[in-house]
């Protein structure tokens, strides 16, 4: 493939960047106090960044940036995803919060205009391009994380209304969030990939129970979902009834193909650390610096092969499972390099630390990109299977009814 930019990209960045400049702050690359984490600590900081990203999510709308890979029509700009990366990777230069609502612009909404009804489409895709409504992903459960297809939430027909039963984890942004896309099983007769339905369910509705769940880095971020008989209308069902397992897979597929946008941080800022500490000419650090910077490129190369992938209109295929790993990896190496760089001063947090605590912080958080949206081992046995051709996973409950299996 082409490294350099097409005319088109370089047409499309300078414009994004005229319009960033216009409409946000330039964060200086080379100032570690400007880094932003976008980790709220309190919920009064919680409410704050929320508003804040509303704020630029609004803005982002009025000039189709919200959404630029919806189709004009509906308020975006029928971008490839690789020109949506040369936006996002720009946006990650500024001080903005300009990723906290992803789930409803790069997830939902694309489920939506795939699997929804005109009415659902003309109702929440405007909602979600301005932030009017707020979107949450209620798919792992206790028992169904990895193996997502065994949850156990029931949705049982009632005239014109589902009753909603089970309980849901780790669900992003859900105490801020004004409806959640829910997988439900709705018939446990037949095999668990069968049987399940994806529902639109408001999060403000009797009998949802939503609590928030601290992180190790004293984080909010994500929440424990109870729902007791909640009652939604049959007209929220996303696509149909039992299809809930394609539903899933085109959310999971959206969320991989917006890989691209801005990381947590740079190696520029590693090494900006390194000097700071006084720690640059330390051969070891510089060893595990070269480690990192090579990490970077790496990765570099791989997202512009799944981008050229994805703007073909190829599926992302096991490549994103390679990505998903480098990218999980990459956190791993420089969330323990940097504590090394700050040497016995890492050992501290918050105001005690350097900077803040802010790279204390980034260290705890590398278990996020390494869980979240499929484990590291889950990406091993899919590289395994799908692109050494190893034997697959031994599957029992291939054909086997639900209602069947054995469950803790
Ligand atoms: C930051 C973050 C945000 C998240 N946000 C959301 C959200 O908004 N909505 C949502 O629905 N979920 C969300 N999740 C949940 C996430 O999708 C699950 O945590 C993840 O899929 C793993 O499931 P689990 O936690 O149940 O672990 P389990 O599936 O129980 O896995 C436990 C361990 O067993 C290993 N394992 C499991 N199966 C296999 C296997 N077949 N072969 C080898 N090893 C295996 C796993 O790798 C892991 O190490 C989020 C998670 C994180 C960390």
């Amino acid at each position: 493939m082409d490294f350099d930019d097409s005319a088109e990209e370089v047409a499309l960045r300078a414009e994004a960047r005229a319009w960033l400049d216009e409409h946000a702050t330039r964060l200086d690359p080379d100032s570690l106090d400007e880094m932003r984490t976008y980790r709220a600590h309190t919920e009064e900081e919680d409410e704050a960044l929320v508003e804040e990203a509303r704020r630029w999510q609004r803005t982002k709308a009025e000039a189709g940036w919200a959404a630029p890979t919806w189709p004009a029509e509906l308020g975006g700009r029928g971008l490839s995803p690789l020109l949506a990366g040369v936006f996002a990777n720009e946006e990650a230069a500024y001080d903005v919060a300009g990723r906290m609502f992803s789930v409803g612009t790069d997830m939902v909404g694309p489920t939506l205009i795939e699997w929804g009804t005109d009415e659902q489409r003309s109702w929440y895709l405007p909602r979600i391009l301005r932030a009017d409504d707020i979107w949450c992903q209620l798919f792992s459960e206790p028992g169904a994380g990895s193996d997502l297809a065994g949850l156990s939430t029931r949705a049982i027909e009632d005239g014109d209304e589902w009753i909603i039963t089970g309980q849901k984890v780790w669900t992003s942004g859900a105490h801020y969030s004004d409806l959640g896309i829910l997988l439900a099983r709705t018939d446990p007769d037949v095999p668990k990939h069968r049987g399940i339905t994806a529902i639109a369910v408001p999060m403000r509705s009797p009998g949802v129970d939503v609590r928030p769940l601290r992180q190790i880095d004293g984080a909010i971020h994500f929440n424990e979902v109870f729902l007791d008989e909640v009652r939604v209308p049959v007209a929220n069902t996303i696509g149909p009834v039992g299809h809930g397992w394609g539903v899933a897979m085109t959310m999971l597929t959206n969320e991989r193909a917006s890989i691209g946008g801005g990381g947590m941080y740079s190696f520029d800022q590693l090494a900006q650390l390194a000097r700071a500490m006084g720690r640059d000419t330390d051969p070891v650090i510089r060893q595990r610096l070269a480690d990192m910077y090579t990490r970077d490129e790496i990765l570099r190369y791989l997202g512009y092969r799944v981008r050229t992938a994805a703007a073909a209109g190829r599926a992302p295929g096991p490549e994103s499972s390679v990505m998903k790993l480098a990218v999980s990896s990459r956190y791993e190496t420089g969330g323990d390099l940097m504590l090394e760089i700050e040497g016995a001063a890492g050992t501290l947090v918050h105001d005690d630390a350097p900077y803040g605590g802010r790279f204390q912080d980034l260290f705890m958080s590398q278990w996020a990109p390494r869980i979240g949206g499929g484990t590291d081992q889950v990406q091993r046995n899919i590289i395994g299977e799908r692109v050494l051709g190893l034997p697959g996973d031994i599957r029992a409950d291939k054909g086997v009814p639900f209602r069947d299996l054995p469950r803790s």
